[in-house]
């Protein structure tokens, strides 16, 4: 099948999140599983160093936004066979210290650079010479390219133009603006209405992908359903019901070449299920690299987080609190909200030689942290998919999650099945219900049988790409036959 996948963020150009790995690794798996894969994402500032094998493409994009034609280029890389990966290059939108904004403000001209980069997906998409059957779009950012494509459809002659689907990460970012930027589509008011983009008078990126894409698709199966209920749909359940005909939910895989505890880059150590020292020496590597005490015996607890309201950091501060007068030791990476940062920041000085934290982003640090410590901690108010509940069960770390979204379809707790359970869960979004499952955790660190049995059902768990890319498949085939 000939694909082209659309996402503001891939692994390993640019990342802020679990976008990046999921769009580089189905773009990955699926070129490996024989179909033709392009993808389509911004050229951020640093990538042509990086990546010096980037070459220019042929390729001049003048494309109208608003009131002004906006000019690009396009650059070209082909990491892997049957891959291609096209790098929108306009430096006015792209060429800055951040992807969508700075200090966690997001960028004022968001809707202008990401209408431009739809707009050059779908000029991509129409007029590449291979002529993908699916053009496969992220999030809001990438949102109304099927709509883009519908109208050149059915009112500019487009013949054979793609079926499109819509995989939505995380629901919360729509890329909502006020009316008055639905003029940098360029289309008729048709489209603006309740049922189309418009979302309390404004323009609704992410609502336009749902309106008009052939299928939609989200991360995970409990996801699927969530979202379209009052309490999780962020005011998109009434459309995503209306469109639950063709909304299927699919859980990420890991890239077992990427996150692996065998000769990984990043690890000093390798280790498996037959040989866990090797996990050991991480733990007390892990301690060191971190100024906490070595202590192999003390259960290590460990979060690598986006520092938002969603990711309940908030319920874990106050549950650490409560919890840290036990002998057990914390860390924390992440970066994010400033009042966050200096939340974790104040604990470690509170609690210096049992919680350490660094704020910041850090590729190598994460996989040492999931591969060192004993128990990680994901204590989500909502998670489409989650990613580190997953590699934390491939590493031998036992996650403690709330049950809701991904991490709910990945984790099986001793309640649900005593012989399958990998982790435990917790169901209210509390630092009560959380302090609950880390003694729970404390208590099955004594016990070193049960903490083996966690670990191997853990490890042996199968979150194959291929599998996922299988699945996706089988969506763009039913696409096409609609
Ligand atoms: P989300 O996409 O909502 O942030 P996911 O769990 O789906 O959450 O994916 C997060 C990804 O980003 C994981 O690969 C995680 O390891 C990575 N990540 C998040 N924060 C950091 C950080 N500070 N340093 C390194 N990696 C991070």
């Amino acid at each position: 099948m000939k694909i082209l996948l659309a996402s503001s963020e891939v692994h390993p150009y640019s990342k802020t999140g679990g976008l990046a790995d999921m769009a580089g690794a189905l773009a990955k798996f699926l070129a490996k599983a024989g179909n033709e894969i392009g993808v389509v994402t911004p050229l951020y500032q640093g990538i042509r160093e990086r990546v010096p094998e980037l070459k220019q493409f042929d390729w001049k994009l003048r494309l109208p936004l608003g009131w002004n034609w906006v000019e690009g280029a396009v650059w070209k890389l082909e990491p892997s066979s049957g891959l291609t990966v096209y790098f929108i290059d306009q430096p006015q939108f792209f060429q800055r210290p951040g992807l969508y904004g700075e200090k966690g403000i997001d960028y004022p001209d968001n809707a202008e650079r990401f209408i431009f980069f739809s707009k050059s997906v779908v000029n991509l998409a129409r007029y590449l010479d291979w002529s993908p059957e699916i053009v496969h779009v992220h999030d809001w950012q990438a949102g109304l390219v099927p709509l883009f494509m519908r109208h050149q459809k059915t009112r500019q002659g487009w013949g054979h133009a793609p079926r499109s689907c819509l995989t939505i990460h995380n629901l919360a970012y729509q890329g909502h603006f006020p009316r008055a930027y639905y003029d940098l589509a360029n289309l008729p008011w048709d489209y603006f209405h309740p049922g189309g983009v418009e979302f309390h008078g404004g323009l609704n990126c992410l609502k336009a992908g749902i309106a008009y894409a052939d299928s939609i698709t989200t991360v995970s199966m409990r996801y699927a359903r969530e979202i379209t209920t009052e309490a999780f749909g962020c005011g998109l359940d009434g459309i995503l019901r209306h469109r639950q005909d063709v909304l299927v939910g699919i859980l990420n895989g890991v890239d077992d070449e990427e996150w692996t505890t065998v000769s990984n880059p990043y690890l000093r150590n390798s280790y498996d299920l037959d040989a866990l020292s090797g996990k050991t020496k991480e733990k007390l590597a892990l301690q060191a690299e971190l100024g906490l005490p070595a202590a192999e015996k003390v259960p290590l607890f460990g979060t690598i987080t986006r520092l938002v309201a969603q990711k309940g950091v908030d319920i874990e501060l106050a549950a650490l609190e409560e919890m840290l007068a036990a002998d057990m030791q914390f860390v924390l990476l992440g970066s994010g909200e400033p009042s966050l940062e200096s939340a974790f920041r104040h604990l470690a000085q509170r609690y210096g030689g049992k919680v350490a934290v660094r704020i910041g982003y850090d590729q190598g640090l994460s996989h040492r942290i999931e591969a060192g410590c004993d128990f990680y901690v994901m204590p989500s108010r909502y998670e489409p998919c989650g990613l580190n509940q997953m590699y934390s069960l491939r590493y031998g770390t036992i996650p403690i999650v709330r049950a809701t979204g991904g991490l709910d379809d990945s984790v099986v707790d001793p309640g649900e099945n005593p012989d399958l359970a990998n982790g435990i869960k917790f169901i209210e979004p509390s630092a009560r219900a959380l302090a609950k499952a880390i003694r729970k955790a404390l208590v099955l660190y004594q016990d070193t049988q049960l903490l083996q049995h966690f670990r191997r059902n853990g490890m042996r768990s199968n979150f194959s790409w291929e599998r996922t890319a299988a699945e996706y498949l089988r969506v763009y085939t039913q696409t096409l036959s609609r």
